[in-house]
């Protein structure tokens, strides 16, 4: 792209076909938060997209998605937010709710640092640790009104690291790829030890040098408290996924 302004008025009508109306001062602090991306990609491993385009259909626009499923929630966690994806993103188009930001590699969280001082976010929390960990060393069980994920575990074992997270009535907003139903039908057990059900699923999709992306959003409400035992440790998660 030619400069910045192309790349705000290219976000901002993709947003428009994906029915998400976006300001133009959020689609400019996305523009600055793009730039940063691409030069601390240089250094550190954040995202295998450096196309333009791609960064602003596959990580911007696929990432505000999640506004269709969110609601009055004002407590937001990220779990595995890697560069920032959705919750950076979110937090940007939402600066009346509070995101905190967890993500097991630390390098991440100083690059999302970056994001906070540059846009001058005062809605966004860092954590650097892992889910099933953190949450009991910074007390935030039950704490918050919604979590989001995207790209980070099969679903039975993400239903375990995310759902503690919320309280009761509130939900689990994951983002996943078109195969879904393959990964619903081994999470049953967990859905029901977790106390969760399947609400709603939002499916879209776009299309990149004609091929077409085909995406799920699942939003997964929380029925009764979770079972003190979960989040069990990383070993246990993974030797045996409920
Ligand atoms: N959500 C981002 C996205 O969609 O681009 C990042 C996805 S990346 C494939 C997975 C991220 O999850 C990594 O940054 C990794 O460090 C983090 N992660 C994996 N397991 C985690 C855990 N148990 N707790 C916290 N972070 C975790």
């Amino acid at each position: 792209m030619k400069n910045n302004d192309e790349f705000i008025s290219i976000l901002i009508e993709e947003c428009k076909k994906q029915d998400i109306d976006i300001s133009l001062e959020k689609a400019e602090k996305l523009a600055i938060y793009k730039d940063l991306l691409l030069e601390w990609n240089e250094k550190i491993n954040l995202t295998a997209i450096t196309d333009e385009y791609e960064i602003i259909v596959k990580h911007f626009v696929d990432c505000l998605e999640c506004t269709k499923a969110l609601k009055e929630e004002r407590e937001i966690v990220d779990i595995g937010t890697g560069a920032g994806f959705p919750g950076m993103v979110l937090a940007i188009y939402y600066p009346e709710k509070n995101f905190t930001l967890i993500d097991a590699l630390n390098k991440r969280i100083l690059f999302l640092d970056d994001i906070i001082c540059k846009l001058q976010l005062n809605n966004v929390k860092l954590i650097h640790g892992r889910a099933e960990e953190v949450i009991r060393i910074n007390n935030l069980y039950e704490a918050y009104d919604a979590c989001v994920s995207r790209a980070v575990a099969q679903l039975p074992v993400l239903l375990e690291y995310t759902s503690p997270y919320i309280k009761v009535n509130g939900k689990c907003i994951i983002m996943k790829g078109d195969s879904i139903e393959d990964e619903i039908k081994l999470s049953q057990n967990a859905l029901k030890v977790l106390n969760l059900k399947i609400n709603k699923k939002y499916y879209y999709s776009y299309t990149i040098n004609n091929e077409k992306y085909s995406r799920t959003i699942l939003d997964v409400v929380k029925n009764n408290k979770t079972p003190s035992k979960y989040p069990r440790n990383y070993g246990k998660i993974k030797k045996a996924p409920l």
